[in-house]
């Protein structure tokens, strides 16, 4: 009999924690346990990428420990335990912690496991020396790398490689970013905006390697020796990987529950097994795999009333990301990758760029704003379609 079993969340993300604090909302009193491979301490991980700037060492990102979250949450929280595995049928979750195995029944089980960096394929007795930095483990591991060090290459100039290139610039770093395009955050803006963001960073100091991959990261003295495809040789002292995110599917595969990008769900947050659910960057809602905070915010909030007894399916309206390149700021809704479709300008000078994308039968599908545009956010927002009819 499930029915009396507890609610197992597995991930202690925003998406896990968020979807537990909304679920309280609804329901005090039935059992929760949630399961998570890390320590379990609650941060906010878009803050990763402005640390530096605002001289915030990794113990002042916790806003709390697990335990204070159990406390709060009225939630068992298992930490440093990874899920192994997943009977569906029998309804329950494999566990191991350290040596231990250990199995738990579940009632509904909800995967919010998160993305993992993707990584670049580099040549190099150096190549494995990179830093990922996608969670508060792995910001404490570069940070400590970080103490002495006065350069530092970037490799990805995307949302997550700008963001750390603006970041360790203004707190002094000597920073080159490498990039395969021909502009910087090539997938949310236009070439305009792009070059504005591109100018003042390198206004700041940041070298940018556009058109161009790493070929290899060789040790050489205390730092590292990276050799470009194009040629260029550079010497750092560290250096991050930023190529991008793919969604943690592999236990799901595993277990026969269905993922394309991401772990398939409908508007419920449903996967095509009973009594799973998955939300956050793991899971692809109805057609969307969305590596934001913004969705993950109204998953956890529908799936909390569906889990709590009033199925609620979810309505991804228009969400626009904040690029926190805090010395040119970007607020973009791009089109759907691949949507038929142009840019038009109506603002493009050495302060500001704002743009909409319009289809060809002139549909609006998306914006983007950058420097001091940003502040025509509301008018842009507002006439925005939403990501889901
Ligand atoms: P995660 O936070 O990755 O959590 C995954 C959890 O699953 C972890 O607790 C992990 O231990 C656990 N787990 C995984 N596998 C297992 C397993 N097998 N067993 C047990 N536990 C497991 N988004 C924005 O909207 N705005 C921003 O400004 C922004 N800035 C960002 C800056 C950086 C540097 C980064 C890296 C991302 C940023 N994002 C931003 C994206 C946003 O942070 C993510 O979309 C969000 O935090 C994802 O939360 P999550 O809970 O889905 O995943």
């Amino acid at each position: 009999d499930y029915a009396r079993k507890p609610i197992i969340i597995v991930g202690t993300g925003l998406a896990g924690y968020q979807l537990a604090k909304e679920l309280r909302k609804h329901d005090a009193s039935t059992p929760l346990i949630m399961i998570t491979a890390d320590d379990g301490n609650s941060y906010s991980k878009p803050q990763l990428s402005t640390a530096f700037q605002k001289r915030r060492s990794p113990e002042q990102l916790v806003s709390y420990s697990a335990r204070e979250m159990a406390e709060t949450l009225q939630a068992n929280i298992l930490t440093f335990s990874k899920v192994s595995a997943i009977d569906t049928d029998a309804h329950t979750v494999t566990i191991d912690s350290g040596r231990q195995q250990s199995h738990l029944t579940y009632n509904k089980l909800v995967l919010a496991l998160g993305s993992e960096p993707i990584h670049a394929p580099v040549a190099g007795n150096a190549a494995g020396c990179a830093f990922h930095i996608n969670d508060l483990q792995d910001f404490q591991r570069f940070y400590t790398a970080a103490s002495g060090a006065k350069s530092a290459l970037v490799i990805g100039g995307g949302l997550i490689g700008c963001e750390y290139a603006n970041d360790l610039v203004q707190s002094g770093f000597e920073v080159h970013v490498v990039e395969p395009q021909s502009q910087v955050l090539g997938n949310l803006l236009p070439p305009d905006a792009s070059a504005l963001v591109q100018t003042t960073l390198s206004q700041a100091g940041v070298s940018f390697h556009l058109g161009t991959t790493v070929k290899s990261l060789d040790h050489r003295g205390s730092g590292i020796q990276v050799v470009l495809e194009n040629g260029t040789h550079i010497q750092v002292d560290r250096v991050i990987s930023a190529i991008g995110v793919r969604p943690r599917v592999e236990l799901a595969q595993q277990c026969g529950i269905p993922c394309n990008r991401g772990i398939l769900t409908d508007r419920l947050l449903a996967t095509e097994v009973e009594d799973v659910y998955a939300l956050g960057d793991c899971a692809e809602v109805d057609g969307h795999n969305l590596c934001y905070v913004a969705p993950l915010l109204a998953s956890a909030q529908a799936l909390a009333r569906t889990l709590a007894g009033t199925p609620t399916p979810v309505f991804y309206d228009s969400m626009p990301v904040n690029v926190k390149t805090t010395l040119c700021p970007v607020i973009t809704s791009p089109p759907p990758r691949g949507t038929e479709g142009d840019w038009h300008y109506t603002r493009a000078d050495s302060q500001g760029v704002a743009a909409r994308f319009t289809s060809p039968n002139g549909e609006l599908l998306g914006f983007a704003l950058a420097g001091e545009a940003c502040q025509q956010v509301t008018e842009f927002s507002e006439q925005a379609p939403p990501i889901m009819q």
